[in-house]
């Protein structure tokens, strides 16, 4: 949508509007807003709201708080769940410094420069996410709980499904905010849920992601039910994944696409599969950011352990699906819905572009089931393993020049800094699972 000042100025009069939230997301992918009251819009769309950005993890030191919101025009929403008298609408923000310079620890500018470089290429970058997410009970002081008494599994219908009238809720407030939802279903494990909607533009998709995640938590909530988009709630199930589709066009036309190649995709989309499996370990900080990310990758709930490719299974790291032609995408399946989508998709654009401006070969595709095979099998392919906690990760990325010239010296300092204490506090915890093995055996 293309709104001027005034277009804003006249759709909030018209429409009753008395909350504006000037929304932007910090470096851990949290969702802040600055709220204002119509009065103050004019202001606003002057890029004249300052907020203090101290208060904000990882943004900027007390010295040089003072930060400004310049919203993005075409974001601007209202939201269908509140009231339809005094409505509230939100625009989506870049954050600057008071010289008028960009914020460069703000992810949706992170995210725009990497956009930028793959344009100057000539390409545009789309991409399509796969949230996955969990309903679960709250309990009697309305706080969540990992409980639910469904026992539903993949595409089951009602009435098992009771989270189904939650999802239809949630499916029609966000064709109502705009989104394309192109599926809905119940996801492997009981309570579990996936809500589809259409591929765009890396910038469109990564505000949507956020705008999703909030209208399926206060839908939820309306349901008396809690949605989480935590990457492994519950041990012996499926873990929540947000796989992402990427494809790359040039002059509307997608060049991953190659009807000549017997498996059908272009030197440009076996590049960009190649800078994905280089840069992958230096990633996986970004694309699975928690202690708990690292609980979903493992063997036996259709999250990926090593790093490999195929088109014709579903297992490994990237997948081919089958579709060609303007379809052709390449499907990168770690990330879980817990990750950073501007951060998350500018890594994954960069990796791809060094892939195609360096000609990066990737292996051979694994066709195999690749956690049958032995160590030596595993070794003589050449396949890997992603890291195995955080911690491993963070050390990845620490080796990962390209991966941290992608966030910027600000945002890779201040995201290890705070993932290596989230990971210390977490090394000194004695979990209940140490209690049960230990406590009476030594
Ligand atoms: N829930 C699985 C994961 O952790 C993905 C299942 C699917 O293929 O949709 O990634
Ligand atoms: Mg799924
Ligand atoms: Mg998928």
């Amino acid at each position: 949508k293309n709104f001027s000042k005034e277009d804003i100025m006249a759709l909030v009069s018209d429409e009753d509007v008395e909350f504006i939230r000037l929304q932007f997301t910090d470096m851990f992918g949290c969702l802040k807003n600055v709220a204002i009251t119509a009065s103050q819009l004019e202001k606003a769309l002057d890029n004249k709201c300052m907020f203090d950005g101290s208060s904000i993890e990882g943004f900027a030191r007390i010295e040089e708080s003072d930060m400004y919101l310049y919203p993005d025009l075409s974001t601007l929403e209202i939201f269908p769940w509140r009231p339809q008298q005094g409505k509230v609408a939100r625009l989506i923000c870049d954050v600057y410094r008071p010289n008028g310079e960009p914020f460069e620890g703000d992810p949706r500018y992170i995210l725009k420069c990497a956009v930028k470089e793959a344009e100057r290429m000539g390409y545009k970058f789309e991409v399509g996410p796969e949230c996955e997410f969990f309903l679960f009970h709250t309990d009697e002081n309305g706080m969540p709980t990992t409980l639910t008494h469904e026992k539903a599994g993949y595409f089951d219908l009602g009435p098992l499904d009771l989270g189904e009238n939650a999802r239809r809720d949630m499916v029609l407030t966000l064709e109502d905010m705009g989104f394309v939802v192109e599926a809905s279903h119940h996801e492997v494990a009981p309570a579990q849920h996936e809500i589809d909607f259409k591929y765009d533009e890396a910038l469109a998709t990564a505000d949507n992601i956020m705008t999703f995640k909030l209208a399926v938590k206060t839908i939820a909530k309306r349901h008396g039910l809690h949605a989480t988009f935590m990457p492994k709630p519950k041990y012996g199930v499926n873990g929540s994944g947000m796989h992402i589709n990427m494809s790359l066009s040039k002059d509307g036309k997608n060049i991953f696409d190659d009807p000549s190649d017997e498996l059908g995709l272009s030197k440009e989309a076996y590049y960009f599969i190649g800078g994905i499996m280089k840069h992958m370990k230096g990633m996986t900080a970004i694309t699975n950011p928690l202690v708990n990310s690292y609980k979903r990758l493992v063997p036996g709930y259709e999250a990926p352990v090593y790093i490999a490719w195929s088109a014709t299974n579903r297992s490994p790291l990237i997948r081919i699906p089958a579709v060609r032609g303007e379809g052709t995408r390449i499907e990168l399946r770690c990330p879980d819905p817990a990750a950073n989508p501007y951060l998350a998709l500018a890594v994954c654009l960069r990796a791809g572009l060094d892939g195609i401006a360096n000609k990066v070969t990737p292996p051979a595709s694994v066709d195999r089931n690749i956690f049958t095979m032995s160590k030596e099998e595993k070794k003589k392919l050449g396949i890997e393993a992603i890291p195995g906690t955080l911690i491993e990760a963070v050390y990845a990325l620490e080796e990962d020049e390209f991966v941290q010239e992608t966030l910027g010296r600000h945002v890779s300092e201040k995201y290890i800094e705070a993932k290596k204490a989230e990971w210390a506090d977490y090394r000194a915890q004695v979990t209940d699972w140490e209690i049960n093995q230990y406590l009476n055996q030594f």
